[in-house]
């Protein structure tokens, strides 16, 4: 682990431009139970049937009670040392961008200030209406569905299954693939898409993948360059520990 750490540290040192994909896993060590391996959330409900949007469109409010737990969950995390040390890259000037699977704020809220959000933002909600954005934490979720003043039903500012990323934003995240020259993809088991394919398009381009995560993915020995084998939270720090030495 030890030699691999040094490696990616060499080539982030060296990189003209790195950037981030983060997913579930690096929010784990906030609290917030990732879609796949253990974790209560999704082990109750099922995010094929909840989190799709024919079936917000159905039933609203029963979704609205898996929502409601997540949405408790997430306005409660905080950064966990794996977000710190990510905006320390970006502070130190190793990081142009963080490329984000996740809904809930952490890497803003570590410092990071180039942050994409592929899927979204869960503490703010859209009306289906007419479209007005609002905080979450300004909303009553004593009645579910929530409701907008115009009457419209409320729902998480986040792309459910079902629903199309937007297209500036998906043409911002894969620009920052395609110009990187070191990704670390950090806590995505990568199988969603379109996310998913931006370790492969950032590889075809030229750059090394670097993955972070204590399990093998579908990237693993395929895509990308090696594995660090370890959470977010402890390879991490690690790594801008072993930067500071170098550049100090
Ligand atoms: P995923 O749940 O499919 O995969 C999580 C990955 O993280 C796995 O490969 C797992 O081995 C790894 N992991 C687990 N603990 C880790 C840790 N401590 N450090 C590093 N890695 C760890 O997640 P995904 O690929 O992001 O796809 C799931 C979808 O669910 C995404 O689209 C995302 O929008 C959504 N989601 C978001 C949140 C959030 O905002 N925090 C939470 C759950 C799901
Ligand atoms: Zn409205």
């Amino acid at each position: 682990m030890q030699r691999l750490i040094q490696r990616a540290v060499k080539e982030l040192s060296e990189a003209k431009k790195a950037v981030a994909l983060t997913g579930a896993g690096m929010s784990v060590e906030s609290g917030i139970p990732a879609f796949r391996g253990e974790g209560g959330l999704w082990e109750r409900y099922d995010p094929e049937e909840y989190a799709t949007i024919e079936a917000f469109k159905r039933d609203p409010a029963r979704c609205w009670r898996m929502l409601k737990e997540l949405g408790e969950a997430l306005l409660k995390a905080r950064p966990n040392p794996g977000h710190l040390a990510l905006a320390e890259l970006e502070k130190m000037g190793f990081l142009s961008s963080v490329i984000t699977q996740n809904i809930d704020g952490l890497h803003q809220e570590a410092g990071n200030t180039d942050v994409i959000e592929l899927h979204g933002n869960g503490r703010r909600l859209l009306c289906l209406s007419c479209g007005r954005r609002f905080e979450t934490l300004g909303i009553s979720l004593e009645e579910l569905p929530p409701k907008c003043r115009c009457g419209g039903i409320l729902k998480p500012d986040v792309v459910f299954f079902g629903e199309l990323i937007s297209e500036s934003v998906l043409y911002r995240a894969r620009r920052e693939a395609e110009t990187c020259d070191v990704m670390l993809v950090i806590g995505t088991s990568a199988m969603v898409y379109p996310a998913a394919g931006l370790p492969g398009l950032a590889k075809s381009s030229g750059s090394k993948v670097i993955e972070i995560n204590p399990q093998r993915t579908v990237l693993t020995d395929s895509i990308s360059d090696y594995l660090i084998t370890g959470s977010a939270g402890q390879i991490m720090p690690l790594l801008v520990n072993e930067i500071k030495v170098l550049t100090t």
